[in-house]
């Protein structure tokens, strides 16, 4: 996107609309002689143009109105030389899918807030935890079963444990997407 400079008159800093709003309304309170503190919120520009307005200065829109982040840079910008500067856009984590939120372990920022590493865990790693904590699942499942003597259970008992456990599995191949052939068999009378 472009910098502040990219396309401010006279390669100036450029405001936005509503910074320029504030910075005029920061200037008028100065000229009228109200306190600084009933102006909200008061950036360095607007402690600037609060204080050339006490002190009589004519008001300086420096590079005017109208900076928006959805433009080009400026390949003529002599602060930028074009370049213009990076917008970091970070993803809503809560619409991650289960894969993703296996693997996405946060964002390690620096002191001015800038991002210096997207952390995410090993996909390799990640994968066997997952397959994992779905085989001890179904090992469990299978102990269950195991206990019950397939005998003394109803032929409907039995068709329901099954089904429990198939779908148990179908919920792991969903989520790990690894091609795994489990197969479930009725235990031979
Ligand atoms: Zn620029």
């Amino acid at each position: 996107m472009p910098c502040r400079y990219c396309w401010g008159i006279n390669g100036q800093y450029q405001f936005t609309n509503t910074e320029m709003d504030r910075l005029v309304k920061a200037y008028e309170y100065g000229r009228a002689g109200h306190p600084f503190n009933a102006l909200w919120p008061r950036g360095a520009a607007d402690s600037a143009s609060y204080t050339a307005g006490k002190i009589n200065l004519s008001f300086d829109p420096q590079g005017g109105e109208g900076y928006t982040i959805n433009r080009d840079p400026n390949a003529a910008c002599s602060e930028c030389g074009g370049w213009g500067v990076t917008l970091h856009v970070i993803a809503d984590t809560r619409k991650l899918g289960p894969q993703a939120r296996q693997l996405y372990r946060g964002i390690k920022f620096g002191r001015n807030g800038e991002i210096i590493e997207v952390l995410m865990a090993d996909q390799d790693h990640a994968h066997a935890m997952l397959a994992k904590h779905f085989g001890v699942a179904v090992e469990r499942k299978q102990i269950e079963l195991g206990i019950l003597d397939p005998k003394k259970l109803s032929d409907d008992e039995l068709t329901q444990a099954i089904a429990e456990l198939e779908m148990l599995i179908e919920e792991q191949q969903q989520i790990s997407q690894q091609t795994m052939s489990l197969r479930l068999t009725r235990p031979a009378e």
